[in-house]
């Protein structure tokens, strides 16, 4: 058995803003609701998201003999994320000017582990981050690291929404285990469903992922064009207006400081790039998987 407060500080001591752990248990409720949400055609032709549906809300089926999720959280709200970019025809996410956060929180947590190692010796572990059909979400609500806002983000009422998060389950049990949040929430604001460009946020907390701008900048491909209101990867719209964000401090791990300035990838810039140019620019972060094709047709949309 490992302690509870042992593996916060431990997160907390590798850089994480926010920890909680919960059994490696079923989640039933968010599972229901989520084939609902497929079966809404909702997944359009995000055809991963209907694949192992079972194991995406159950830890203990995604790992053989887990036993207990930890899921850690940072921020990674820059000055650019809180940046007013009304007038700007070159928008990318914020995280996208990170280093990958696929590769840092990797990291990050596999330091976790090595030093809970010197506690518990014998602990085995899988460590994800946004990598495996694994409902993040569900177990940091699950946690105690926020509620599920109306853009379906997790929100947390410190950081607010600019968070990655990262899991490690593990095959021992732990002494205590997080509860969800209580009596917090989005309340009666609508801040980030009136601000979102294409309307894509449902009343029922749902993506309409085909008018979703962050979806359709990094992910899907084909169907009818949509307005990308000068997003070129990702988009933030409903992240920028949530007073959770507005409120929250700017990140204050490192590993989170933007590596690449977004003026790099003005249209008139990309339009002249060539690959090499691109990768050498776009280095580490996510952009460089999307490609310079992906990014400029964004651009000329
Ligand atoms: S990411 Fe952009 S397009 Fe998608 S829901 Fe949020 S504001 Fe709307
Ligand atoms: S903008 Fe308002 S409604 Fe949307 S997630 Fe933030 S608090 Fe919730």
């Amino acid at each position: 058995m490992i302690g509870r407060n042992v593996i916060i500080n431990v997160a907390h001591e590798v850089g994480f803003d926010l920890v909680g752990v919960v059994r490696a248990e079923p989640l039933n409720e968010e599972r229901n609701r989520f084939k609902e949400w497929l079966l809404g055609g909702n997944a359009s032709t995000l055809h991963y998201l209907e694949r192992n549906i079972e194991k995406r809300f159950d830890a203990g089926l995604l790992v053989d003999g887990s036993r207990s999720v930890i899921i850690c959280a940072v921020s990674y709200l820059s000055p650019y994320a809180k940046s007013d970019l009304s007038g700007s025809s070159t928008k990318i996410a914020a995280y996208a000017l990170n280093r990958d956060y696929h590769l840092t929180i990797k990291e990050m947590l596999a330091e976790v582990a090595q030093r809970l190692k010197v506690f518990a010796p014998q602990l085995r572990y899988r460590a994800f981050t946004d990598s495996a059909p694994l409902s993040e979400k569900s177990y940091a609500r699950r946690a105690g690291l926020g509620w599920i806002g109306r853009n379906s983000l997790l929100v947390n009422p410190k950081y607010g929404s600019m968070l990655h998060l990262g899991e490690l389950i593990i095959d021992d049990v732990v002494d205590e285990y997080d509860t969800p949040l209580v009596g917090m929430g989005c309340g009666s604001c609508h801040a980030c469903v009136d601000a979102c460009p294409n309307g894509a946020i449902r009343e029922d907390r749902t993506i309409d992922t085909r008018r979703c701008i962050s979806c359709r900048t990094i992910e899907r491909e084909g169907g009818d064009a949509v307005p990308l209101d000068g997003w070129i990867f990702g988009c933030d719209a409903c992240q920028k207006v949530c007073p959770f964000n507005l409120h929250a401090p700017l990140h204050s791990n490192p590993k989170f400081d933007p590596i690449v300035a977004a003026e790099e990838f003005v249209a008139e810039r990309l339009a002249s790039m060539t690959d090499e140019e691109f990768r050498a620019i776009a280095g580490d972060t996510p952009m460089t998987r999307a490609g310079l094709d992906r990014l400029r047709r964004n651009a000329e949309q």
